[in-house]
């Protein structure tokens, strides 16, 4: 007999029809990740994840997002690096056949070039950054290309900051409008084969690498009072509209911006 959690799920999955999808997710670092709710909600819903981590560290950590699916996997992966690329997606398409969907949720800058004025940000600190936390969509894409199912759904995850200056929020303003544009520039080049491209654009949760935000406390603390709903958002929250907009119930949407920050991108002052 099913638990109502199983119950749940199998009519949530049922909804979504994402039932027996394949798709890499890069970006599980811990329980706190976006990614790891993502992988933790799309599990529920019976798919399967590859997960694409940076470390060994990650690779333990994230073992029980996948431990009762044997065609779920782990890799190790550097963005940066072509080999580590070349292989996941070998390992993918091996093990797969096809990739339904690609979750993008990585950033990068070093801790240093966060703390300047955005006009003193030395040119190497902003290449990095731009390297994994933007260019790093285009590469993820170009690499899976060839695998990707018939109305695959591509998702990567962005932040206020990319559409106005939130001063604490530094370089990666700059270097998300890239992404957020890729997203756009994206969507218009697959959208003839059917592949789909969106951003989620999440309001503050507690992450490692929202940490490293200056200010980033602060945001979250306001992000309660600031916003239409008068509360925070849930990782959960952010991993719903992901599935959203992977499943076909999303299929006529592609180069959105999805919001999911409780409304503060709608009102002023924000
Ligand atoms: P996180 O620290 O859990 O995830 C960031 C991931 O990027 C980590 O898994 C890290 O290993 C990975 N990464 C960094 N350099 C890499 C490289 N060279 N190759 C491969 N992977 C690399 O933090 P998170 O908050 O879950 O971040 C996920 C995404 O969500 C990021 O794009 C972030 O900007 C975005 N986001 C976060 C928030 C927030 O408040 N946490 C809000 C809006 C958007």
């Amino acid at each position: 007999m099913m638990s109502a959690i199983e119950e749940h799920n199998q009519v949530e999955s049922s909804l979504l029809g994402l039932n027996g999808q394949k798709g890499l997710i890069f970006g599980v670092a811990n329980h706190r990740s976006i990614a790891w709710a993502v992988a933790s909600e799309l599990r529920g819903c019976g798919v399967s994840v590859g997960l694409s981590v940076l470390d060994e560290r990650a690779k333990k950590r994230a073992q029980p997002l996948i431990e009762d699916d044997p065609m779920s996997f782990i890799q190790q992966c550097d963005v940066r690096d072509d080999e580590d690329l070349t292989r996941l997606v070998r390992y993918a398409r091996d093990q797969w056949g096809h990739i339904d969907f690609i979750i993008h949720s990585i950033a990068f800058a070093h801790i240093d070039d966060l703390n300047h004025p955005i006009s003193a940000c030395p040119r190497e600190g902003f290449l990095d950054a731009m390297e994994v936390s933007a260019h790093s969509l285009l590469k993820v894409t170009h690499a899976c290309l060839d695998e990707l199912s018939p109305q695959a759904s591509i998702v990567t995850l962005s932040y206020l900051g990319a559409e106005v200056a939130i001063p604490s929020y530094g370089l990666m303003g700059p270097v998300k409008a890239a992404l957020e544009a890729e997203v756009r520039y994206l969507a218009a080049e697959l959208g003839p084969r059917g592949i789909r491209v969106n951003t989620v654009s999440a309001g503050p949760l507690k992450t490692l690498a929202a940490s490293a935000i200056p200010g980033f406390r602060q945001q979250l603390k306001e992000s309660g009072d600031q916003t239409p709903l008068k509360r925070p958002i849930t990782h959960q929250e952010v991993a719903h509209a992901v599935l959203f907009l992977c499943s076909p119930m999303s299929k006529g949407i592609t180069g959105e911006t999805l919001h999911v920050d409780a409304g503060h991108h709608a009102v002023r002052p924000r």
